[in-house]
């Protein structure tokens, strides 16, 4: 287990067990050096424990990595509660879970993510402060969707020369709480629209709002259109489907988006320019952790729009350095986690 805290340069891993509730539970803190970890608590199953610790460590060296180019005072941290196979009470874990987050006393906040909605969050409050997307924080989910389509604009000048959507066609895989709200901006910024989603409504409701084409879930990679837009699931960017991909741009809002790091230098090679995932989609981090803090709503919207801004100065480095996007974003992030790690060694 050192071995893998070591390589992927965790600062620790925290464990807890509550039989009265049933409660499981790992806090995995990636760093904390340029402020209090932040990320989201899942909800589900593991095939054992093992499994469970390596997700929570992979996701909080990618918060770290989201929270350090978003330009916020915060580290990188998650969660996993092993989903029990039977559950008394939901509400009575989360409160011991809620626990579990306190006796860290403020090094990790935690949010939602998959397994866990607005309730629970409104259950972990009860025993603790360092909680986001409560429900009187509201839905990180809109402001993704506006860093995302900051991001296509950004992705837009840079590509073609010109930030203007109008006549773009995009291919946009995933109409949830992301994809749907951004689908709407498209539309009416003048974007052709291509869509899908496994969910037929929300098809039939985009097509008949938006005036969009649909195709079937497996077909969105052969689409030919200027952007494809991931959002809906994680690691769909793999060898297969970025052979099929006829775009100049890949900029979406699922996390994780390549099935490995070596996807991001297949796409530079076939030149497709990549919005690297945590950059284009920390719209709903840079939400929770400025909610957190009590700051308003305009401060938050300019915050986010600030993505435009990182992904121009990213696709320029990484074409001065004629190097992969996805490259030059990690070697940012890491560049900015170690210099705060050097400046707090030195202050010591
Ligand atoms: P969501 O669950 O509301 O929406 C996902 C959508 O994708 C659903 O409509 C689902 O039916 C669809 N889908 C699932 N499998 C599909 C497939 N094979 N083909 C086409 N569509 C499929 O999730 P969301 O909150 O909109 O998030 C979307 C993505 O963005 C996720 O990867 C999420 O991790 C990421 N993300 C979300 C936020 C946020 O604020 N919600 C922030 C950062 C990143």
């Amino acid at each position: 287990m050192f071995k893998q805290m070591e390589s992927t340069g965790l600062q620790d891993l925290h464990f807890w067990q509550d039989s009265t509730t049933g409660l499981q539970a790992i806090i995995a803190i990636h760093d904390t050096f340029r402020g209090p970890a932040i990320g989201g608590c899942r909800f589900i199953s593991y095939p054992d424990t093992s499994a469970a610790i390596t997700d929570a460590i992979r996701l909080a060296k990618g918060m770290s990595y989201k929270a350090a180019l978003a330009g916020l005072p915060y580290g990188g941290g998650k969660s996993v509660i092993i989903k029990p196979v039977k559950l008394s009470s939901r509400t009575q874990l989360m409160h011991s879970f809620g626990r579990f987050i306190d006796s860290l006393g403020g090094r990790y906040i935690t949010a939602m993510d998959s397994g866990t909605q607005v309730s629970d969050m409104d259950d972990i409050a009860n025993s603790t402060a360092y909680v986001t997307c409560t429900q009187a924080m509201g839905d990180p989910s809109p402001a993704t969707a506006q860093g995302v389509f900051e991001g296509i604009l950004a992705s837009a000048q840079f590509r073609f020369g010109s930030a203007s959507l109008a006549n773009i066609h995009i291919a946009l895989q995933g109409l949830g709480h992301v994809g749907y709200a951004l689908a709407k901006q498209l539309h009416a910024a003048g974007a052709r629209l291509t869509i899908t989603d496994i969910d037929a409504d929300k098809v039939a409701q985009a097509v008949l709002e938006f005036n969009a084409s649909a195709v079937a879930a497996h077909d969105i990679y052969d689409v030919e259109a200027d952007i494809f837009c991931p959002c809906g699931l994680g690691a769909i960017l793999s060898s297969d489907t970025i052979g099929r991909l006829k775009c100049a741009i890949v900029a979406g809002s699922a996390n994780n988006q390549l099935a490995d790091p070596q996807q991001g230098d297949l796409l530079y090679r076939r030149n497709i320019l990549y919005a690297p995932d945590y950059l284009i989609n920390a719209g709903g981090l840079i939400f929770v952790a400025l909610k957190h803090n009590g700051q308003s709503n305009s401060a938050i919207r300019q915050k986010v729009a600030q993505i435009h801004t990182s992904l121009s100065e990213l696709y320029q480095h990484a074409d001065a350095e004629q190097q992969s996007t996805s490259t030059i974003a990690d070697i940012r992030a890491e560049a900015l986690i170690q210099q705060a790690r050097l400046a707090a060694s030195q202050a010591t």
